[in-house]
């Protein structure tokens, strides 16, 4: 007999609003669901509140009829519409759980509406992405969404210079940084998907229909001729966009850890190095110092607390691997993402560290990690704005990272990656412990 358990708080994120912050990080491109109006509001209502920027996802409006008859007549208008009002350079369609569960063949529907439509003048590309929300996470959708782009627009030919990037979903602040030290390393780059424009954007008098910045259509076309690739994530599926280049156009891999902290920052510069055949430039091997300089100063404060790290599987398992860098002790890491590779890829950051191996949930909501988290005398919480409610309840810290974060200004400017960002969040973790102290101290101290 099989027991149903119900998911309370799901410590995670629709499928297709992934793949639609994928393809906003596209330059001119309209994100499109293929299902109903209710999809593409909530989606949009939850970006939005991160990053206070506004996005339009556009969608084939599917009322009751279409989950009978099917959407294919309202997903040709949709795209002719879009494309009529937004004039885009690309269209990203996903699919949603109505359209998966009743069975549109969206393959087939693109292929009929580009045999119609597809050979008019400035007809922008499409790329489709099946995203059946039941089955995934946010984080599966983005990836499942980079590859498709990758796979339906890339071409081969000869080598040129250029790395691929593929970071997955940091923040904009972490893909700045990202643009900025490629360019100290003098080395020409094509990240996918880029939204730290198109997400973070200036204040103007008039927003244009379609935001500024993104990886250009045309840089996508010629990633399988780059010199190599470098993909973040220790968690990925086997099948990636950085396998479909190397199997596709032969472009070499590099599959790195998100570099947070100092151990993964290092194997992602000396990587970046051995490919670029530059040193790594003296601004980063000073922060290095500094961050180095920091912990020596401030571990006396955080060394031995005791921390639950909750997210994105790949984000946990770099803070996971940093917080053990400066002291922190990992106790519980906890994932709504199921890749089935969380707790091999946490035990091998944490692996040769004084904690040894944390208790790993995978799948979990936020019913699992409250529970737990309250038997296991924690100080400290690490990950997105929805643990406040059980920070809150508990009196626990928490440090805020990663998305979404809805409850405080400039989620998207948290930097998380490189020397820089590990910096940052050690002196926001250990101010954040010194403050906690204070609160609790019965006279308060002014003087450390
Ligand atoms: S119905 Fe499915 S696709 Fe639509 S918002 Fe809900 S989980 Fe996402």
């Amino acid at each position: 007999m099989h027991h149903y358990v119900s998911t309370t708080n799901a410590c995670k994120l629709c499928k297709p609003l992934g793949a639609s912050l994928a393809f906003r990080g596209i330059e001119g491109s309209v994100p499109f669901l293929h299902g109903s109006q209710g999809c593409a509001t909530y989606m949009r209502r939850y970006i939005i509140s991160h990053f206070n920027e506004p996005i339009d996802i556009a969608s084939s409006s599917l009322g009751e009829k279409h989950a009978v008859y099917g959407g294919a007549a309202n997903l040709k208008l949709g795209l002719r519409n879009v494309i009529e009002k937004y004039h885009p350079t690309l269209i990203g369609v996903a699919t949603t759980c109505l359209t998966e569960t009743i069975g549109d063949d969206v393959k087939m529907i693109l292929h009929e509406y580009l045999e119609e439509f597809g050979g008019e003048l400035s007809h922008p590309q499409i790329v489709s992405v099946s995203t059946p929300s039941y089955s995934g996470t946010h984080m599966e959708g983005y990836h499942a969404a980079i590859r498709a782009v990758v796979e339906q627009i890339s071409k081969g030919g000869e080598k040129n210079e250029t790395v691929n990037l593929l970071p997955g979903f940091v923040s904009a602040a972490d893909m700045r940084y990202l643009k900025d030290l490629f360019c100290d390393f003098d080395c020409e780059l094509t990240m996918l998907p880029d939204h730290s424009d198109t997400l973070d954007g200036q204040a103007m008098n008039d927003y244009p229909l379609i935001p500024e910045g993104g990886t250009r259509v045309d840089a996508i076309e010629t990633m399988g001729r780059s010199l190599a690739t470098i993909e973040f994530g220790r968690t990925l599926e086997d099948e990636s966009a950085g396998v479909s280049l190397q199997n596709m156009h032969n472009v070499g891999l590099h599959r790195l850890g998100i570099p947070i902290g100092i151990r993964e920052t290092d194997i992602f510069l000396s990587t970046l190095s051995k490919i670029t055949g530059t040193d790594i430039p003296t601004k980063y091997s000073q922060a290095r110092g500094r961050l180095i300089d920091a912990m020596v100063d401030g571990h006396k404060y955080i060394y031995g607390k005791r921390a639950v790290i909750y997210g994105e599987e790949d984000l946990v398992v770099g803070l996971t691997s940093f917080l053990t860098e400066i002291g922190i002790q990992p106790i519980l890491c906890a994932s709504g993402g199921k890749s089935g590779k969380f707790s091999k890829a946490i035990s091998s950051v944490v692996s040769g560290m004084p904690w040894g191996m944390p208790e790993v949930h995978e799948n979990a909501d936020f019913y699992d990690i409250e529970e737990r988290a309250r038997e296991l005398e924690i100080d400290l919480l690490i990950g997105h704005s929805k643990g406040y409610s059980f920070a809150r309840k508990n009196n626990i810290p928490l440090v805020r990272v990663g998305f979404p974060i809805h409850d405080r200004m400039g989620g998207q400017r948290i930097l998380h990656l490189g020397y820089h960002g590990a910096q940052m969040l050690f002196d926001t973790i250990t101010n954040t412990v010194i403050e906690k102290k204070q609160n609790d101290s019965d006279v308060g101290y002014s003087y450390m």
